[in-house]
């Protein structure tokens, strides 16, 4: 059997394409159904739903041979034991830096001050500060981080955006886009040597597919 973990939501409903031009069909519709593992039109192959941040942790123990993770989630986990063959180009968004709109933040940086960050992705912004030289503490969130600011948590936040509507209606700004995420295919690296016969014909469709459009 081939278990791949995907989950549910916008990774899901953009990797179906992907997966149909592989010639794989999922058979169980996930907002309809409570089963958390999928059945596909091919007997040897099933889809398990997992939290998106937890789908790298069932690649890499082997819970599942395969699966689709964002590329902040891979930063976040750190992609110990995965092999990742593909960028997918699906869940296109971007990491930036947000404030509020009375927060002069290029100001904040230029005199050096320690800038209150809150957000879900400590690696990654702990990484860009650490880049730009500029001091922060951070503070972590699980999420609805767009409140940190409004609420005086923090003079900033770092979070995916992708059209800037959350932040408009929390009357946040946008003030550094740093970082272009899409999600990759992530293999289990022992699987990929004891399946191979199977995982390298799957991997190299969805690649096809993904090149085509
Ligand atoms: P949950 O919503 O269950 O707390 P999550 O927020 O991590 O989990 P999703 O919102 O489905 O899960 O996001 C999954 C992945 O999709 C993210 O890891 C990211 O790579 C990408 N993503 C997140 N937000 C956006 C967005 N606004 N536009 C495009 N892609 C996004
Ligand atoms: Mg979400």
């Amino acid at each position: 059997m081939i278990t791949m973990a995907l989950s549910k939501g916008r990774i899901f409903e953009e990797t179906l394409p992907l997966l149909a031009a592989a010639g794989i069909e999922v058979t169980d519709d996930p907002e309809k159904t409570r089963k958390l593992i999928l059945a596909t039109n091919q007997p040897g192959i099933q889809v398990v739903l997992v939290r998106a941040t937890d789908v790298p942790t069932y690649v890499q123990h082997g819970g599942a041979d395969l699966g689709v993770a964002g590329k902040d989630v891979l930063l976040e986990h750190g992609g110990e034991g995965l092999y990742q063959p593909l960028d997918l180009k699906i869940a296109r968004c971007r990491m930036s830096v947000a404030a509020r709109e009375d927060f002069d933040y290029a100001a904040a940086v230029k005199q050096g001050s320690r800038i209150r960050v809150a957000t879900k992705y400590t690696q990654i912004a702990r990484q860009h500060f650490a880049d730009k030289g500029v001091h922060v503490d951070l503070i972590k969130l699980y999420g609805s981080m767009e409140l940190a600011p409004l609420t005086g948590l923090a003079d900033a936040i770092v979070d995916l955006v992708s059209t800037g509507k959350t932040l408009l209606a929390n009357r946040l700004r946008e003030v550094e886009p740093f970082m272009d995420i899409s999600s990759r295919l992530v293999v289990n690296q022992a699987a990929l040597k004891l399946k191979r016969d199977r995982l390298r014909p799957l991997i190299d469709a969805i690649g096809a597919a993904v090149a085509k459009d």
